[in-house]
């Protein structure tokens, strides 16, 4: 066998183990059959002290209110959970992670992707092999006081990782689960149910009664939409996950219902 055919080989044997082990990740976290394994490792956004003395009062109960909402939501669609997530709070990292390319071509999103994951595996010091099925989430915080507009946060579905930008403060600490919820429901599949173009919830799909009359305002958003549509023109952040619902596509992307049918099964 040539050189050329043993290399093509061995990246198609690379390429067939990441998609196994890509399936094999979504099957089990999309089960719902134990407590889906988050790690919150938190980052100094701006290496103030501010951010430091913040960093050092987090705690786990700091993000209770993520795993009681989803609970209470995948009560919605008939599925109990007890305690949804595993959520346990990681040593802080002392490194940004990889910046995406912004209006970078497929490749260029490929191979960032890449970098993310390979980098979110090298943060994890407890062992040579990463966790089976266990979201990654990295908080980058903020100062309030010097940062005003934050990054775009991001969760990847391939990898289960991550990368959120909060402000280091408890003012703020509803609202940054509201984040914190999106990204980690897209390391599970759910899709965006906003316009790109307009930031405005999509209706039907982003709104949390889709079928209200009159239609505005809304008085809760649904959690992918990130936002509740307060006219047609205008949507404002919900303030915190009590005022945030899973729709009916959202809770179907996540398998809220394929799990419930097992769950009646068993
Ligand atoms: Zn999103």
């Amino acid at each position: 066998m040539s050189f050329r055919r043993i290399r093509i080989l061995v990246l198609f044997g690379l390429l067939a183990m990441v998609a196994l082990v890509h399936f094999g990740e979504q099957f089990l976290v999309r089960s719902w059959r134990a407590p889906l394994q988050v790690a919150i490792v938190p980052i100094n956004g701006d290496d103030s002290e501010a951010v430091a003395d913040y960093i050092r009062q987090l705690n786990e109960e700091k993000f209770a209110e993520i795993n009681t909402f989803l609970e209470k939501q995948a009560g919605r669609y008939g599925l109990k959970l007890n305690n949804a997530l595993d959520m346990k709070l990681a040593p802080e990292a002392h490194e940004i992670p990889p910046a995406p390319p912004y209006g970078g071509n497929g490749l260029q999103v490929a191979w960032w992707s890449l970098k993310l994951r390979i980098w979110a595996w090298r943060q994890e010091k407890t062992g040579f092999l990463p966790h089976p099925a266990k979201v990654r989430i990295f908080l980058i915080y903020h100062d309030v006081a010097t940062d005003k507009a934050l990054d775009h946060s991001l969760g990847l579905q391939k990898g289960l990782v991550g990368v959120v930008h909060v402000f280091a403060s408890e003012a703020q600490r509803q609202q940054n689960n509201v984040v914190i919820a999106h990204e980690l429901l897209h390391t599970l599949g759910a899709t965006d149910k906003y316009d790109p173009a307009t930031s405005l919830p999509i209706h039907p799909i982003g709104y949390a009664e889709p079928d209200k009359q009159p239609l505005h305002p809304q008085y809760e958003a649904e959690i992918m939409a990130g936002r509740t549509a307060k006219t047609a023109e205008y949507a404002e952040m919900p303030k915190s996950l009590d005022k945030c619902v899973i729709g009916p596509d959202t809770a179907h992307e996540i398998n809220f219902s394929g799990a419930f049918t097992s769950q009646f099964l068993r």
